[in-house]
């Protein structure tokens, strides 16, 4: 039987991150050793405190479902975490749930219809594209690359890109892939359009607890961004809950109630227990991130010595923990090569909207970081 499938699922490929380090457990599982810096994933274990907070719950029974948007525990401490930041949410204006993904997932779902035009900023994180793909949206892409990956000096092109058509415009500050942080210069002049054009703003802030002597601002907090800043955090990167699968979205009653309703539809709610993990995290475990921290920024600035004494220059962020190596024009095949040769996992920069570079995530060992541009030293890939 051949099965006719939507066409929202054919408009889109597998996510190339996940599909890469797919590859690279695979080539581990047939005994090759591969340094593995293709998938965003802290490699520190979750913090003791956390773990024992979500074991506790389970003991005591928290096991069935929640409510929909949450346990009220968790959409208290976001929105007190969400006022640390500046941002003026209730509990009521958050949903909790199974990771940043859906999050995202859930805001395009109930925002875009066909045809509906979404800006990017490249490179810009792979599952932004296909998700606005699946809702059947259009896409219009603005090019940070020249300007080192900073958004400033190309808000001309961004004026440009932009019109009263377009329905929404995604800023990822720490940016994955590039760990760019946008200077208040930018997100002021992303402000200023988002009001001239009537544009509704995602602020994806996974990575602002994961910054190095920088203190991110958040985009719903400036002049006129209250209402139409959809701000977006996950418990994956800053606590190293990857597998816990925990996240969460916060914006005005309007959209809370609309995509409220694709989440008590399709997830139902986040895992109990999970988050009852989630409040011990944003409540208890600032110390353990600052030591996270502190580790990735040693990494960054290792990295980027060795690939400085190969000759390659490397535009280094403020945060999160990637950086995009300049390599050749054809940076599917120079990955390929990469992890065929050399046995480095990476995520080619096409991937991104952005050809030409490699993606690194340097959350590895610093042991591991070292052998792996030996490895593609000695390749000749630098
Ligand atoms: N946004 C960005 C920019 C990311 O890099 C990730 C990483 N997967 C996510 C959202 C979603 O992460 P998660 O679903 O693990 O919370
Ligand atoms: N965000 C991480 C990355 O870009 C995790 C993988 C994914 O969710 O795509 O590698």
């Amino acid at each position: 039987m051949s099965m006719d499938f939507a066409a929202r699922v054919q408009r889109v490929e597998p996510s190339a991150t996940l599909a890469i380090s797919n590859l690279a457990a695979e080539l581990e599982a047939d005994g090759v050793d591969v340094v593995d810096l293709s998938v965003g994933e802290p490699d520190f274990d979750t913090p003791e405190n956390i773990k024992t907070a979500g074991k506790e719950a389970m003991d005591a029974g928290h096991t069935g479902y929640t409510p929909s948007n949450g346990i009220p525990e968790l959409r208290e401490a976001i929105a007190d975490k969400l006022a640390d930041d500046g941002l003026d949410h209730g509990p009521e204006n958050v949903i909790v749930t199974p990771g940043g993904k859906q999050a995202l997932f859930e805001i395009f779902m109930s925002l875009i219809d066909d045809g509906d035009e979404v800006c990017l900023l490249d490179p810009a994180w792979v599952s932004y594209e296909a998700m606005v793909k699946m809702a059947g949206g259009t896409l219009t892409r603005v090019d940070t690359s020249a300007a080192d990956f900073q958004l400033e000096p190309v808000l001309d092109d961004l004026a440009a890109a932009v019109s009263d058509d377009t329905e929404l415009l995604v800023v990822n500050s720490p940016s994955n892939p590039t760990g760019a942080v946008y200077s208040d210069a930018a997100l002021e002049g992303v402000r200023d359009l988002a009001v001239e054009h009537d544009i509704t703003v995602i602020s994806d802030e996974i990575y602002k607890e994961v910054t190095y002597g920088v203190s991110p601002t958040s985009l719903g907090t400036l002049d006129g961004m209250g209402e139409r800043t959809l701000t977006l955090n996950g418990f994956s990167k800053a606590y190293a809950m990857t597998g816990w699968r925990l996240g969460y979205f916060a914006g005005p009653e309007s959209l809370i109630e609309q995509a409220g309703k694709l989440h008590s539809h399709s997830v139902s709610c986040a895992v109990n227990f999970v988050q009852h993990a989630g409040v011990e995290a944003l409540e208890n475990t600032d110390e353990a991130v600052v030591e996270m921290r502190d580790a990735f920024e040693e990494r960054r600035d290792m990295l980027a010595d060795l690939f400085a004494d190969h000759g390659v220059d490397v535009p280094v962020g403020d945060g999160a923990f990637y950086m995009m190596l300049p390599v050749d024009d054809d940076d599917q095949a120079w990955c390929e090569g990469a992890i065929e040769d050399a046995h480095v996992a990476t995520v080619p920069g096409s991937a991104f909207g952005t050809p030409g570079y490699a993606r690194l995530s340097y959350a590895a060992s610093k042991e591991r970081l070292q052998e792996g541009v030996e490895r593609l030293a000695s390749e000749g890939y630098l």
